[in-house]
């Protein structure tokens, strides 16, 4: 029933075209489910008229395309932020560094800044090596203790900016993993990122940590807008967001937990969420311990 195609195919079943035609066919279900298809026509030589039509289903790449693209679009945009502070407070450096006061406070914001930088263009590599099939850990042992005290610096001025009260809740000694550090703090840099996204001010984000069982466990526990029962696992697809009214307005790709998830699954662990809507949310990451550690322990 598409005029289009079938004109291409009457076409080329009478001769008319001996081209290889490409269509593409977009259907929206009532569900409101789109399919993409590309037809492929083209005429068969021969006595009777005849045409080749070959129809694929593209949906999936399409769609892969489309949000890689706005991915692209929407981090290159966040690229630009930090940048331009490094940019203005360097200035600021240079007419009034001589003042103690004014140094320390630049060179704040220039640390914080680059170091924000960094994330993004990690995460824009990490999903590049995703696609590609080609994330690899470099594990080596790593001590944890100073993992959490470089998130709380990090988001301890977000923090106040809408604050939100920020609490770590750590047990007095922290195991020592065999895991890619810089991939680990990557996914507890998303968890604890969006803690603080989707917390309105006044609220309060905990991270909690517990180290009495077979792995790690890290709980990041907001008090923000919730997440509908029938999204909590969708929240993990690549580019999902949630259809809430409330995120509209705040800057995301969606790829954060989908890339933290993964993270933590290529080293034995998992990330799951438990969450009420007007509530908050937990989110819980999980990390195995390395067996010797645990035969010690026991
Ligand atoms: P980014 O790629 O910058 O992380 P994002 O935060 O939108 O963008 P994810 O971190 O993958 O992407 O999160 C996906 C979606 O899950 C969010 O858009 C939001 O709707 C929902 N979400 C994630 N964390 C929370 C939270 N703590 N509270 C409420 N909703 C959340
Ligand atoms: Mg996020």
């Amino acid at each position: 029933d598409d005029e289009p195609l079938r004109a291409a195919a009457q076409a080329a079943c009478s001769g008319l075209s001996r081209n290889r035609a490409e269509l593409e066919v977009r259907r929206q279900a009532s569900r409101g489910e789109l399919t993409i298809l590309r037809a492929t026509v083209r005429h068969l030589p021969g006595e009777r008229a005849a045409a080749l039509v070959v129809v694929e289903d593209v949906t999936q790449q399409r769609m892969a395309d489309e949000s890689r693209n706005a991915f692209v679009a929407q981090t290159t945009h966040e690229l630009r932020t930090p940048l331009t502070n490094i940019r203005l407070y360097v200035e600021a450096l240079v007419d009034e560094g001589d003042d103690p006061a004014v140094r320390s406070k630049c060179l704040n914001v220039i640390n914080t800044e680059s170091r924000r930088l960094e994330r993004i263009v990690g995460d824009m590599l990490s999903v590049a090596e995703i696609e590609a099939g080609a994330m690899k850990l470099h594990v080596a042992e790593a001590r944890l203790d100073g993992v959490f005290e470089e998130l709380e610096a990090d988001y301890r001025a977000l923090a106040q900016d809408k604050e939100i009260a920020l609490a770590f809740e750590l047990p007095p000694k922290l195991p020592a993993l065999e895991v890619d550090r810089d991939k680990l703090m990557l996914a507890l840099h998303n968890l604890l990122g969006n803690a603080l996204k989707y917390t309105p001010a006044g609220g309060r984000v905990t991270v909690r940590v517990a180290d009495d069982g077979p792995a790690l466990r890290v709980d990041v526990v907001d008090s923000g807008i919730g997440i509908k029962p029938e999204e909590q696992e969708l929240v993990f697809e690549r580019f999902y967001r949630a259809k809430d009214k409330r995120i509209a307005g705040i800057t995301g790709s969606g790829i954060g937990l989908a890339l933290a998830r993964q993270v933590v699954r290529l080293h034995g662990g998992d990330i799951g969420v438990r969450s009420e809507i007007d509530k908050g949310s937990t989110f819980t990451l999980t990390i195995p311990k390395p067996e010797a550690a645990a035969r010690a322990a026991a």
